[in-house]
């Protein structure tokens, strides 16, 4: 099986003259019969290392994917460019299953599309022992991972159902979202060996991302959807509530907005983002649970109007800007009151006592990510495991100007003061110790006689707490997952303690914080 092939394949079929980065070593270890995981960001093309080998490989490529709502466009845009495709999921009936899967018995499909849940059908994998199938793709194979965000168990059950095929097949496991720990999951569950891991760059060089902090959300949004009122956009809010809310406030604004959250019915919520898909309307305001899978090229923004639960569904959903890749941007609005709400949302929600702390712990690097004054990509490279990334000179960090300034003396005396209280205390209470609060449990503590009391009286509670986050996002201070997030002094923390590292922050400038507790909810 030549290689020639596939370069045949992809310009007679899908119009590319070359392969991207990671295709061409994807699709080669799946020619040579190699199991092979596939790890690129979004809209990096892992589609077509499927779909080419498909094409040259005899028999049916089974495709594994959750989306069961996506199937059928996906299975239509293959039929359009004139290769056969079905799919099996739960909206046909019994009888056209049969059908389908006889049809895929008479060779008539190269790729036959099914949702993991089909697995768990003695019926139906007995069904598929016989077939000749050269090839098992795996999408979001990062949900067979417990530590992943998106874990379904029925994921676990793809080795036994592989295992009981009559031929072997090749494995291709394919996802966006991959931790280190993820991806040793995907590999040791699938049988993949870790050398056949190809990961391209996570950078997406025409993103620039940026946090912005103190700002009144409402004003910034109308700001910015004016700014751009030519632009396709997305704007992320955490409930449904605060979509319907958003969108009736753009409305009245007179901007030309959809809306997509899982308390709308199937039907308002296709139309919906049919419009968004056909440029009919400018700005969706949405809950996570739209833009799977979503392929609209020219989506020139993507604000979060709370903080996203973890890094990983944000570069996720931040990731769906400038696949066309014109120039995007990235933005979360954030305040510090947002971590109230998603903490809130884990401890409801995760019932499973480690998951969630690994729950709390992803989310406390979102946070960390709102308060770096490092690169942002960077940042976000360097939690998707690569080494030492760049900076990107784009995002709002990079770009930001204001000279550094030595903070090494403020940051000793939060430090020596979270060692005098005991390590045991909230960033709240130690920025009371600090600012010489008379708060009642400051006083019960007897914390009023601690020598760093009041050592930073001028400044308020807020800004200590903001220079808390910061040096928790710089690794000077560790949150503990408890039921309180409890903070402890770092090794670096404490080289700074001893005087071997200084602390640079960038110099603040005074911000309004009109964000009102009550839109949040
Ligand atoms: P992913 O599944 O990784 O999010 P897709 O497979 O949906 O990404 O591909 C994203 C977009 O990139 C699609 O519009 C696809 O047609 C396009 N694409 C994929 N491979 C290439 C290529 N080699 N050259 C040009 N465009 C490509």
């Amino acid at each position: 099986m030549s290689f020639e092939q596939a370069l045949q394949h992809l310009k007679s079929y899908f119009g590319y003259d070359s392969f991207r980065g990671g295709q061409e070593e994807t699709i080669r270890h799946v020619l040579e019969g190699e199991n092979v995981a596939c790890i690129m960001p979004t809209g990096g093309g892992k589609s077509l290392c499927y779909q080419i080998p498909a094409l040259i490989l005899p028999g049916t490529t089974l495709v594994i994917s959750p989306l069961i709502s996506l199937m059928k466009d996906q299975v239509d845009a293959l039929n359009q460019v004139g290769i056969s495709a079905t799919f099996i999921n739960s909206s046909l009936t019994a009888t056209e299953v049969n059908e389908r899967l006889n049809e895929v018995k008479m060779g008539e499909y190269q790729l036959l599309y099914v949702a993991p849940e089909r697995l768990e059908s003695p019926a139906f994998l007995e069904q598929l022992r016989f077939l000749p199938i050269p090839l098992v793709a795996i999408d979001e194979a990062h949900c067979i991972s417990q530590w992943g965000h998106d874990f379904r168990p029925s994921y676990l059950r793809i080795h036994q159902m592989i295992a009981q095929l009559e031929d072997q097949p090749t494995v291709v496991a394919l996802t966006a979202t991959a931790t280190p720990q993820v991806r040793e999951d995907i590999c040791h569950s699938l049988n993949i060996d870790e050398e056949h891991t190809v990961i391209t760059g996570f950078e997406r060089k025409n993103l620039s991302f940026s946090v912005v902090k103190g700002e009144d959300r409402l004003s910034y949004i109308d700001r910015y959807v004016k700014q751009n009122e030519q632009e396709s956009g997305i704007i992320y809010a955490a409930t449904r509530k605060e979509v319907d809310h958003l969108y009736e406030h753009l409305q009245q604004n007179g901007v030309n907005v959809g809306r997509y959250h899982a308390g709308m019915n199937d039907q308002s919520r296709a139309l919906e983002q049919e419009r968004f898909l056909q440029d009919d309307v400018q700005v969706m305001i949405a809950t996570s649970a739209f833009g799977m899978g979503i392929d609209k090229s020219n989506i020139r923004y993507v604000i979060h109007f709370q903080l996203p639960k973890n890094m990983e569904s944000y570069y996720q959903e931040a990731g769906r800007a400038g696949r066309d890749g014109l120039d995007s941007e990235c933005i979360v609005l954030y305040s510090p009151q947002d971590i109230r709400v998603q903490r809130y949302l884990i401890e409801q929600t995760t019932f499973h006592q480690n998951r969630q702390v690994q729950d709390l712990e992803k989310l406390q690097q979102m946070v960390n990510y709102c308060h770096t004054e490092g690169c942002l990509q960077a940042f976000i490279l360097h939690y998707f495991g690569e080494e030492k990334p760049n900076r990107c000179g784009r995002c709002g960090n990079c770009r930001d100007d204001r000279t550094a300034v030595d903070v090494t003396i403020d940051a000793q005396k939060v430090l020596s003061c979270m060692i005098r209280m005991g390590e045991r205390f909230g960033k709240t209470m130690i920025a009371q110790v600090l600012t010489g609060s008379k708060n009642k449990k400051v006083i019960d503590f007897n914390f009023h006689s601690l020598s760093t009391y009041g050592v930073m009286k001028e400044q308020s509670v807020k800004d200590v707490s903001n220079f808390i986050e910061y040096l928790i996002s710089e690794q000077y201070i560790a949150v503990g997952q408890g039921q309180f997030p409890t903070l402890t002094v770092t090794n670096r923390g404490r080289d700074v303690l001893l005087g071997n590292e200084k602390v640079m922050r960038k110099e603040q400038v005074q911000v309004r914080q009109l964000v009102r507790d009550d839109e949040l909810f």
